[in-house]
């Protein structure tokens, strides 16, 4: 197999190997799913990035989400360099995050109170604490599939790195630590249904991504969301959208204002931290008049809210709104699938591209696309191998595994869509003989 790692990106990735497990900071990075050595990065601008041998290369990854305007876009680099300028954090109150969370609060449905944190994960853990606390009621149900970061309790069928890791879960987390998550199968109603008239006043809240895009985009039907929402309300649980990819890329109001659906809590990260490790979680204020210092339960962060992160995010998303981000998106991925469509349907085995807004995947699997983990083929990563390493020997980035996501800046132009076209047909063709 041809390795696309120039020699400075192999002798980095040999010094990384000795001093960090795999030589990355997280999982997915180090291509085990694809095979080859990672690309080390050194620059990024609009929609690609070089690396340190000097290659350049369409960037369809977007750091995973977070860079919706593209890399380095000058309004959120000023904003970062200018506060930083007076100081990166305080451990104290600062405006650009009253700001933020004006900013959140104004945009997403329900959403009257915000707390600000360093990443998913975190976002993810706090709202699930603060449900528990408000209900006191122990167990949670996740859907196979959905990621919601790497906290123990919720490393049970999660996607993204773990599903090419061919694990249902994570060694080091006890049994006795997922013993009150509950896992159920997405696009499933009834099951549903059964579980929650059965044990909803055991339940203190469902978490879902409420367009699942960990584990392919595994895109759900709208009459499965709004059982899910007065199902959950009829048994006094409540419902936590995980936003963490789909808030503030799809719309302004994420999934929630797409389906119409308003959850009691959500979580957010990547977009709202223009780059910077941010997330956040929110919902009503009698349920976020749990937290500390309100109420019993506990969750801080030394550098969450730091006015550097805070600008970032802020500047990205009135960047965003100012150019219309999202009405832009939508015609850049509706390009995209027009583009594509012909040649994923000349393709030598069954593929097809899912879209929704600006999120994107390049399905390689027959039949209609999958709305559940248990209807993903998973033999597609032997034949998306072959095609990720045409693609990066072409100069385009996609990410290095066929269950994880595409992503569209607004960098994106026509010309990188007709690039990423004209590889993929080249790259069916090689397929082909
Ligand atoms: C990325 C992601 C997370 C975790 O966020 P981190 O910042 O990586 O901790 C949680 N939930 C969803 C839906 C995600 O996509």
């Amino acid at each position: 197999m041809d390795l696309s790692a120039g020699p400075k990106s192999t002798a980095l990735m040999a010094r990384a190997e000795r001093v960090m497990p795999g030589g990355v900071s997280s999982p997915v990075r180090a291509f085990r799913a694809v095979g080859g050595t990672p690309l080390v990065l050194r620059s990024g601008s609009g929609a690609e990035f070089e690396d340190v041998d000097g290659k350049r290369y369409i960037d369809f990854v977007c750091s995973w989400g977070p860079l919706i305007l593209g890399h380095a876009h000058p309004d959120v680099i000023r904003a970062i360099v200018d506060t930083a300028a007076h100081g990166t954090s305080f451990g104290a109150p600062c405006e650009q995050e009253i700001e933020l969370a004006e900013y959140l609060t104004s945009s997403y449905p329900g959403l009257e109170q915000a707390r600000f944190v360093s990443s998913g994960t975190e976002a993810t853990m706090s709202a699930i604490r603060v449900a528990r606390g408000a209900t006191g009621r122990d167990k949670i149900v996740k859907f196979s599939g959905c990621y919601h970061g790497h906290a123990d309790h919720l490393l049970v069928a999660a996607g993204s790195g773990l599903v090419t890791f061919g694990r249902p879960s994570s060694a080091g987390v006890p049994e006795a630590f997922v013993r009150e998550t509950i896992v159920l199968p997405l696009d499933d109603e009834q099951r549903l249904i059964d579980l929650l008239r059965r044990d909803g006043d055991k339940i203190a809240a469902v978490i879902i991504e409420p367009v699942p895009a960990n584990n392919g985009l595994l895109l759900q039907r709208p009459e499965f969301l709004a059982t899910l929402r007065t199902e959950t309300e009829r048994a006094g649980t409540l419902l936590i959208f995980d936003e963490v990819i789909s808030g503030f890329r799809l719309a302004r109001g994420g999934a929630a204002e797409i389906f119409g659906i308003t959850p009691d809590l959500a979580t957010f990260g990547k977009v709202i931290g223009g780059g910077m490790p941010v997330g956040a979680f929110g919902g009503r204020r009698d349920l976020m008049k749990n937290l500390a210092p309100l109420g019993g339960v506990y969750q801080a962060g030394t550098l969450s809210g730091n006015a550097v992160a805070m600008a970032a995010g802020l500047a990205q998303l009135r960047t965003l709104e100012r150019e219309k981000g999202w009405t832009r998106l939508e015609e850049t991925g509706r390009q995209l699938e027009a583009l594509l469509k012909p040649v994923l349907a000349a393709a030598p085995y069954g593929a097809q591209l899912v879209r929704i807004g600006s999120l994107f995947w390049i399905s390689l699997q027959d039949g209609p696309a999958p709305r559940s983990a248990e209807a993903i083929d998973s033999t597609a990563a032997d034949r998306y191998r072959p095609i990720f390493h045409a693609l990066l020997d072409g100069g385009i980035a996609l990410a290095p595994s066929a269950f994880e996501a595409g992503f569209l800046s607004l960098a994106h132009t026509t010309a990188h869509l007709e690039r990423l076209r004209d590889s993929l047909a080249a790259a069916f063709e090689a397929a082909r003989t």
